[in-house]
């Protein structure tokens, strides 16, 4: 049984709606896969990341250069929403919305749970310095650049929460 105290962070208290937009915002472990270039195979359905970022990707930082405007520069940019978490199966395992609506705990190195903006990257869970941008790579060429990146988290990297 888990008792829950006025210490508990907000992720373990609130529901992903009742977050306001900074622990919404916080929530993101600034990974950076979800703004790699995604291939669907069209006989199973199955999704394959590559290593080659959005146009607005820092390669080096995983930052998007531009997420005031991403919208509208990047069109097929997905806006997270709470409702819209049940319809992102191209959505890495390891993202920490994904996590939260699966009812699971952030990940050790999730900088919520460090203290250290970094941490994601020092542990190795970002793709920071390991892509290129889609403005150097044909469309064509994009096949060869899939590459598999830590998406599974293993049960002692996180812990599975009670139900309320
Ligand atoms: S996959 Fe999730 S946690 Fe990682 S950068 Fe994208 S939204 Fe943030
Ligand atoms: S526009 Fe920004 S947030 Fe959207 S996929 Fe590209 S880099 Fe990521």
């Amino acid at each position: 049984m888990i008792v829950m105290t006025t210490r508990d962070p907000f992720w373990k208290t609130k529901s992903l709606y009742e977050m306001n937009h900074e622990e919404w915002e916080s929530l993101c472990d600034g990974c950076g896969k979800c703004c790699l270039i995604k291939l669907e195979d069209v006989d199973t359905g199955a999704y394959h990341y590559t290593n080659v970022g959005c146009t607005l990707l820092d390669t080096e930082t995983c930052q998007c250069t531009n997420y005031a405007c991403r919208k509208s520069i990047v069109p097929d940019c997905v806006i997270l929403k709470p409702e819209r978490l049940d319809d992102l199966p191209w959505m890495p395992e390891s993202c920490s919305y994904r996590l939260i609506y699966e009812g699971r705990d952030l990940p050790f190195w999730h900088p919520l749970i460090t203290g250290h903006p970094e941490s994601t990257h020092t542990a190795g869970q970002s793709v920071a310095g390991k892509i290129i941008s889609e403005d150097h790579v044909d469309e064509d060429d994009l096949p060869s650049h899939i590459k598999i990146w830590p998406h599974n988290i293993a049960p002692e990297d996180t812990k599975e929460k009670e139900p309320k």
